[in-house]
């Protein structure tokens, strides 16, 4: 049975600052802070949804930036989504799609909203709507980016001790290749056996420089090394993947279905890094993920850094995938010193695990973002 047209009443749009535990160094920008784009949709049956449109380091990482996420959602989303059907958010995003070009950040804030308000309606978990769990926790990788070699150590140390962590990405690009290579080298020796070691260069490295840093990494026991040149050199990518004795992960490279198709095609990369907000949404990263399923591409959950709406938003849809070989990067709200969340998300055993309430199934603090909101500071 089709069910009843239910109008969407008000779509309210919240930047929310949250410093950051320690300074976050990456090839882009240096994080102390995060901001936090909430999103709001209230709808004529009581039923509200929430999502998160948020990005790196203000226009450091992409073309959006957290207020001109909110601005265009306020200006432009917003009138049109006001009075359209929200048990239909296919058509509702459709909509969007076919007026308003880009902005796939704020249309990632705007359709998971909208599907965590329908999956409440229907009284399921968000996951349910992409063809249900196969798994009820995804592993979570540690990010290591404090730029300080034995700062890192200790970190990693303090982590794997607490069972919280076993996967380290290190967060490389903005020193000498050399430097960085025995950065990362002395780290993995110092864990050796006990945590896998990852890199993310965020684009920083020249095709050569790639080159060398990969056999090095090879030889170091490295496992994954993503993005290591800039997102428009795609050929290089390729060659990158077919030379390096490492995996080679794409990201930035990836903004949704139709970039994920000619990677796939050409066979650019081993791993694709699926993340909703580059995918433009929950269904554009669903695509970006079967594409890569169908060319015998690995998958790894990949984060904006958001914060726990972003985050548990990425983990529903992860735990639909059939396969998820290189786990998740889903640690956003733990690099936050506020929790917006009547009840944090449950980190455990090295996995994030996934709540069992309808929709995103979660509960927002909303008197402690009321306090933490910028236009309220
Ligand atoms: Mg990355």
């Amino acid at each position: 049975m089709i069910a009843t047209p239910v109008k969407i009443e008000a779509v309210e749009t919240i930047l929310v600052d949250v410093p950051t535990i320690r300074p976050h160094r990456l090839s882009v920008a240096t994080m102390n802070c995060q901001t936090l784009v909430l999103v709001r949709i209230r709808c004529a049956d009581g039923i509200s949804g929430t999502g998160e449109g948020t990005t790196i380091g203000g226009l450091a990482y992409g073309e959006e930036s957290p207020e001109s996420i909110k601005t265009n959602i306020d200006t432009y989303f917003a009138p049109l989504l006001k009075g359209m059907d929200a048990t239909r958010p296919g058509a509702a995003m459709a909509k969007l799609r076919e007026l308003f070009q880009g902005n796939r950040f704020a249309k990632s804030a705007v359709e998971t909203a909208l599907f965590d308000a329908q999956a409440q309606r229907l009284g399921v978990p968000l996951s349910e709507l992409f063809g249900g769990r196969v798994r009820d926790s995804v592993e979570v990788a540690w990010t290591l980016a404090s730029g300080d070699t034995n700062r890192d150590i200790d970190e990693a140390e303090r982590v794997l001790e607490a069972r919280r962590h076993r996967v380290f990405k290190l967060k490389i690009g903005s020193r000498a290749v050399a430097d960085d290579v025995a950065h990362v080298v002395a780290i993995k020796k110092a864990l050796d056996g006990r945590g896998e070691v990852r890199v993310d260069v965020n684009q920083a490295w020249t095709e050569s420089e790639a080159i060398w840093a990969s056999s090095r990494f090879a030889d170091a026991g490295i496992s994954l090394i993503e993005q290591p040149i800039a997102a428009e050199n795609r050929a290089g990518l390729r060659r990158l993947t077919r030379l390096a004795r490492v995996p080679i992960m794409a990201d930035e490279v990836l903004h949704g279905p139709a970039d994920a198709f000619a990677i796939a095609s050409a066979r650019a990369a081993d791993v694709f890094a699926v993340k909703i907000a580059q995918s433009g949404g929950l269904t554009g990263a669903a695509s970006v993920a079967a594409i890569a399923l169908a060319a015998n591409i690995d998958l790894y959950g990949g984060t904006m850094l958001e914060g726990a709406v972003g985050t548990i938003a990425s983990a529903q849809l992860f735990s639909t995938f059939s396969d998820l070989k290189w786990g998740t990067e889903l640690f956003g709200p733990l690099l936050l010193t506020e929790e917006i969340l009547t009840e944090p998300l449950r980190y455990e055993n090295f996995a994030l695990h996934l709540p069992q309430g309808a929709g995103l199934g979660i509960a927002l603090d909303w008197d402690r973002i009321e306090h933490l909101r910028r236009d309220r500071r």
